[in-house]
């Protein structure tokens, strides 16, 4: 006996362009809602509109960046936004909460399931919030914790004025190791214009000057002298894998809590290229991300942990973040649900191929990639190879359409600001359905107009950092081909604004 599909099983539309067999239902609802806007604030809904006309328009190259479905943009949308709910799935400080309880339960059930998790936070509205919860987590059960249990108290309000003096200086006095920035590492791994940077007592760790590639044992040197409260892996702009195993080891030998933001690979994890040492969960005592970059779902953040940083991870809010905002835990609960179709396997793969192929054909053209090349879904071009600081190959590809971001390069000669590099990355061009083939024809684009490309001087003459000449004509026939490569490949196909 056939029986009919399960209308609560989520539908395989991982991809934007799974998504043409629903696109004029997604169409009708997108102008729908538009008109509501429209009526009230009619410069809004024109934003919104020019939006999506851009984003078609553009090759977009941010490595961070992706297409979220129309099912995760509509599930923002709506009423869930109104409740306040904090507290965690069946314990909440404010009553009615039924509905955010659906959702907060099934965004976690989803993320526990896909990422193997013990235990999964969905509440954290960014990835520096759900690095901030995790700080705040392991300070809690590594320092708090043994601090309440040395008094005898239950809870920080009973301990006397002179105890939680010592307890609030100790949480002030912890150490922190991570990776570098220009070796890839993020400003939220103890930098200083962040507040990590305050919060703790940071050491960085870098990569091999000759190869690139991460030096595990410079880690554990660094680990050993250092003997950081919490060690974290993971990275903005390293092109290559992370063996988790060892970094485990390593915090494990120094009594490190290992920390892994996975921010940005997070859907290679999720769709099962990072496997084994190289997948953080299984390794790492927390794992950080956001949910908007390669996982491909709202704008957000999440927390996965072991079952001891459990009850801590679940006080984020209110101890570090606002309430949390239900409609995007209900995004990310569609989001989550379409990682864990085949499709997102398929994509995944595609992430990693296209980066590849990017890399390889831009090799092939003489360009220099930091580490010779990448495993992940992004590639670090050395521009001084073209006679240009990032920030002018940065300007000159936007002139050709192309959309990337300057990003310093392992001892950056020009410093962070100019920059000596490009990032470059493939989860948007891969969700528009673009593969390798393509991938070889937009690593020409890049040489041609980087090639094109030369440093200009200050108005007084002397060589600037920031000006650069192209030939508008070249930049002309390069946007030229970007706008043939994308015509190819619809963006939201049938999503037809009136
Ligand atoms: C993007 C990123 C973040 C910050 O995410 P937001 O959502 O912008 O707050 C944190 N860590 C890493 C490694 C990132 O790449």
């Amino acid at each position: 006996m056939a029986t009919a599909p399960d209308p609560r099983t989520p539908r395989d539309t991982a991809s934007t362009a799974d998504t043409a067999a629903t696109a004029p239902t997604a169409s009708t609802a997108f102008n729908s809602a538009l008109d509501v806007i429209r009526a009230v604030e009619p410069r809004v809904a024109d934003a919104i509109g020019a939006e999506i006309t851009d984003q078609r328009a553009s090759l977009k190259l941010i490595a961070s960046e992706n297409y979220a479905s129309p099912a995760v943009l509509l599930a923002m949308g709506n009423w869930l936004s109104d409740k306040y709910a904090e507290g965690t799935v069946g314990r909440r400080f404010y009553a009615g909460c039924r509905n955010v309880d659906t959702v907060e339960a099934l965004a976690a059930e989803h993320a526990r399931e896909l990422f193997g998790a013990d235990h999964a936070y969905v509440q954290p509205h960014s990835g520096i919030d759900a690095n901030l919860v995790a700080f705040w987590s392991v300070l809690a059960q590594r320092v708090e914790s043994p601090a309440l249990e040395r008094a005898g108290a239950r809870h920080v309000n009973d301990l006397t004025e002179q105890d939680w003096e010592e307890l609030r200086r100790a949480l002030g006095d912890q150490r922190m190791l991570g990776m570098s920035l220009d070796a890839g590492g993020h400003l939220t791994h103890g930098f200083r214009p962040n507040i990590s940077g305050k919060m703790f007592a940071q050491r960085s760790y870098g990569t091999d000057p000759a190869t690139g590639l991460l030096d595990y044992d410079a880690v554990r040197a660094a680990a050993r002298e250092f003997r950081p409260l919490i060690l974290i892996a993971g990275y903005s702009a390293y092109p290559r894998k992370v063996n988790f195993r060892i970094m485990r080891e390593i915090a494990d030998e120094v009594g490190a809590t290992l920390m892994v933001d996975m921010a940005h690979f997070a859907g290679l994890v999720a769709g099962k290229v990072f496997t084994g040492d190289f997948d953080p969960v299984p390794h790492a005592n927390i794992v950080t991300t956001t949910t908007h970059k390669s996982l491909r779902g709202p704008r957000g953040g999440m927390v996965l942990c072991d079952e001891a940083l459990a009850e801590h991870v679940d006080r984020g809010c209110p101890m570090v973040l606002g309430g949390p905002l239900p409609h995007v835990m209900a995004a990310k609960a569609v989001a989550l649900a379409e990682a864990r179709q085949p499709s997102f396997r398929t994509y995944a793969r595609q992430v990693v191929d296209n980066a590849a192929a990017l890399a390889e054909g831009l090799m092939r053209r003489g360009a220099r990639l930091v580490t010779g090349g990448t495993d992940n879904h992004l590639a670090l071009v050395d521009v001084t190879g073209y006679g240009l600081t990032g920030r002018q190959a940065e300007d000159a590809l936007l002139d050709a359409g192309i959309v990337t971001n300057r990003n310093a390069v392992p001892r950056d000669p020009n410093g962070a600001w100019y920059t000596s590099g490009i990032r470059i990355g493939t989860p948007a061009l891969t969700t528009r359905g673009l593969g390798t083939a393509e991938m070889d024809e937009v690593a020409d684009l890049i040489h041609t107009t980087l090639t094109a490309a030369e440093p200009g001087t200050t108005a007084a003459g002397a060589p600037s950092r920031a000006r650069y000449l192209l030939e508008p004509k070249i930049a002309e026939a390069v946007a030229d081909r970007a706008a043939d490569l994308l015509s190819g490949h619809p963006l939201y196909p049938g999503i037809d604004l009136a």
